[in-house]
């Protein structure tokens, strides 16, 4: 029995290296030899510092990562789109298929007793074989890389949905609360779909200047009167249209709210946490529509896809830390530090 190296995450802000028996595809089944694998917060949030999770977060011991991106190497029998050599980004909740989420394409609402997310109930991507659902597979178009790929499947598609249930277009100017990973996603697709002014606010300084060296903000700021600042000048006092906030922090969601602008939209998509606000003030008087958005659909994750490439953008762009699966332990130790912009492990050719 042929066997692969892979990486779990026990708590106590450890990683643990096993050797896993490389699994077989079943019917409707796709083996994947990993190419990209990304460290999301909610790896460090919900298992790698604690396993807090429960219910979709409750991390089952199983093999890390659920940001896989890879490339075919064996289909199980009756595959009906993929073959080996496709390349893959792989929405990484597989659901029941029919339930009312599963059946809108958000398998990460499922709530079946058959939803299983990579990374968190299923083995994941930090192996060096992964074994997906074909349904779960969307095919990664050229010219994006694996590392793009891996950071779609759940980051930038994430930020995607929220900008979508905000409507963003070429008629709004964006405020990003939070520049990590999720945040300058938003900003950086925000702008593709038009935000004629991309405003962040973080307080680490070194993704601020990440955020302002790729272009993805047009201001960068570290603290709330900052922002009031910057708000004041760049929108005459009005506030943005859109405000997204990323960070999940009690703040900046209340910071997000204040600076959206009258009849504007809000989305909070950082997750964890709480916060109170001004209800009054802060969204009923300003006719304010305020959504929750929680990762993304299958559909609108291949809409990402296809859009990038036109849109001539690549994701990995963000990524600042690159690690072989040997490193994951100092890969895992850089992203807890909540300084970088995305940690990702590779496999080079
Ligand atoms: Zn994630
Ligand atoms: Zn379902």
């Amino acid at each position: 029995m042929a066997t692969m190296q892979g990486v779990r995450l026990p708590g106590n802000s450890t990683v643990e290296h096993v050797t896993a028996e490389v699994p077989e595809p079943g019917p409707g089944q796709v083996l994947l030899r990993m190419r990209g694998s990304s460290i999301c917060g909610s790896d460090i949030r919900a298992i790698y510092r604690e396993h807090l999770g429960h219910g979709a977060e409750a991390y089952q011991g199983v093999i890390a990562g659920h940001e896989p991106c890879g490339e075919v190497v064996d289909v199980g029998p009756g595959a009906r789109r993929l073959g080996i050599g496709d390349r893959v980004v792989v929405y990484h909740i597989a659901g029941c298929g029919v339930c009312d989420e599963c059946r809108r394409g958000y398998a990460v609402g499922c709530h079946s007793s058959f939803r299983a997310a990579h990374g968190w109930q299923r083995d994941g991507g930090h192996a060096e074989f992964m074994l997906a659902e074909e349904a779960s597979c969307l095919l990664l178009p050229e010219p994006l890389t694996f590392v793009d790929g891996a950071l779609v499947s759940c980051g930038f598609g994430t930020a995607y949905e929220g900008l979508l249930r905000a409507q963003a277009s070429g008629l709004d100017r964006l405020l990003v609360t939070g520049l990590g990973p999720v945040g300058l996603a938003t900003a950086m697709l925000g702008r593709a779909m038009g935000a004629t002014t991309v405003i962040g606010m973080d307080p680490s300084a070194p993704r601020v200047h990440l955020a302002e060296r790729l272009g993805l903000v047009d201001v960068g700021v570290g603290d709330p009167e900052a922002l009031a600042d910057a708000v004041a000048e760049t929108t005459s006092g009005l506030g943005c249209e859109v405000a997204i906030d990323c960070s999940g922090s009690a703040a900046a969601r209340e910071v997000a709210l204040r600076h959206t602008r009258g009849w504007g939209r809000c989305v909070f998509v950082g997750e964890g946490g709480t916060v109170s606000f001004a209800v009054s003030d802060l969204l009923i008087h300003k006719q304010i529509s305020l959504h929750g958005s929680w990762v993304t659909s299958l559909l609108h994750m291949e809409q990402l896809l296809e859009r990038l490439v036109r849109w001539d953008l690549h994701p990995e762009a963000v990524v600042t830390h690159r690690y072989a699966l040997s490193e994951a332990a100092e890969a895992y130790r850089v992203a807890d530090a909540g300084e970088a912009g995305k940690v990702c492990i590779v496999w080079e050719d």
